[in-house]
């Protein structure tokens, strides 16, 4: 996952507020808003894994516009072209 780009630290995403990137770098916290793979995603809720009790993963979805000053950070399109089709796991 190299990104000659961007230093690692210093995320594309994060740039337009400091409500954002402080949201991404979650000192304090388990960040909810997270990068992979250049695609911006946002946790929007917890689903217990059938497979081992007790633990719970993250559904999380590609965000578009900061939450926190609504500026856009991604596209769809470009979303789309960093993760591909859906893939079905099952
Ligand atoms: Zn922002």
């Amino acid at each position: 996952m190299a990104n000659e780009n961007y230093p690692a630290a210093a995320s594309k995403f994060g740039s337009c507020c400091d409500g954002l990137k402080e949201a991404m770098a979650g000192e304090d916290f388990d960040p909810l808003i997270a990068e992979e793979d250049g695609v911006l995603y946002l946790a929007v809720g917890l689903v217990e894994m059938e497979d081992e009790e007790g633990e719970q993963g993250m559904i999380d979805h590609p965000l578009y516009f900061c939450p926190f000053c609504g500026t856009k950070v991604q596209d769809e399109e470009e979303v789309k072209a960093k993760i591909g089709e859906p893939q079905d796991e099952s």
